[in-house]
């Protein structure tokens, strides 16, 4: 059975300090323990998390990371100094990185393969804009944003399906979208690697997910998580979609 995964992705949001007390109080509310669960603060908070996360069983990761170890990238960060603060986790490919910044299927995989070697875990984000769902057209930018993923190690590798008609909109798939999508990764995952790699790895759901709607889509078969925006802002509500998540991986169990 795959653990579920809960993580946050912050993007441009919270100073130091509300990100050293949103961990504070993120950490007081007695989380179930059969969730493992992931914050992406910005760069800048990094290091103050990473000593507020020290000792529990929240894990750190970076929204971001560059393919090289050092060198004249302005701007960028690359994997050892994330991981030299207690850094573990990284995101890759995210949507508003592909749509604002250039990032490609090429660059987000040298990203992940950089991260995989420093001994980070990847979660590798992708899905379709609305125009391709609309086209009949996921399957096929679901198998091209895959393509080249047979590079990396399935054992640190996190997917998350985010269609990009999703984030940040208050629309979310439904959790038969949801599901046909992930089965079809999962699909896909085994034949790039095979299906032992398939079964053991973790393909999050993201997009407008938040409590209201996690009972529908965390117990689908092939969703082993969430990877959550704007819901994972407010300790209560991410703290809501971690115990659902522990709610369903019981009812699994049963
Ligand atoms: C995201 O940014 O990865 C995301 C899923 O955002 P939201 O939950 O706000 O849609």
């Amino acid at each position: 059975m795959r653990r579920p995964l809960i993580a946050g992705n912050w993007k441009m949001h919270k100073t130091v300090a509300e990100a050293s007390a949103y961990l504070e109080d993120l950490i007081a509310e007695d989380l179930p323990t059969s969730v493992d669960v992931v914050c992406c603060p910005t760069f800048v908070s990094l290091p103050a998390a990473a000593m507020v996360v020290t000792g529990s069983q929240i894990g750190l990761g970076a929204q971001n990371v560059h393919w090289d170890t050092s060198g004249a990238f302005t701007a960028e960060l690359a994997a050892p100094m994330l991981t030299e603060i207690g850094v573990q986790w990284v995101i890759v490919g995210h949507s508003e990185r592909r749509t604002f910044f250039g990032e490609t299927d090429e660059t987000a995989l040298d990203r992940a393969r950089a991260g995989q070697a420093a001994g980070l875990e990847v979660i590798y984000c992708v899905g379709e804009t609305l125009a391709e769902r609309d086209a009949g057209e996921t399957f096929a930018v679901l198998e091209r944003q895959t393509a080249t993923l047979g590079a990396l190690d399935p054992g640190h590798l996190v997917l998350a399906y985010e269609p990009v008609w999703a984030i940040g909109t208050g629309r979310t798939a439904t959790p038969a979208q949801a599901q046909e999508a992930h089965a079809f990764l999962r699909v896909r995952m085994a034949s790039i690697f095979d299906g032992a790699a398939a079964d053991g790895m973790r393909i999050l759901y993201g997009g407008s997910l938040k409590p209201s709607n996690a009972d529908e889509l965390l117990p689908l078969a092939d969703v082993d998580g969430g990877l959550i925006g704007g819901a994972s802002l407010d300790v209560g509500s991410f703290s809501a979609i971690i115990r659902a998540a522990a709610d369903c991986a019981a009812g699994d169990e049963s």
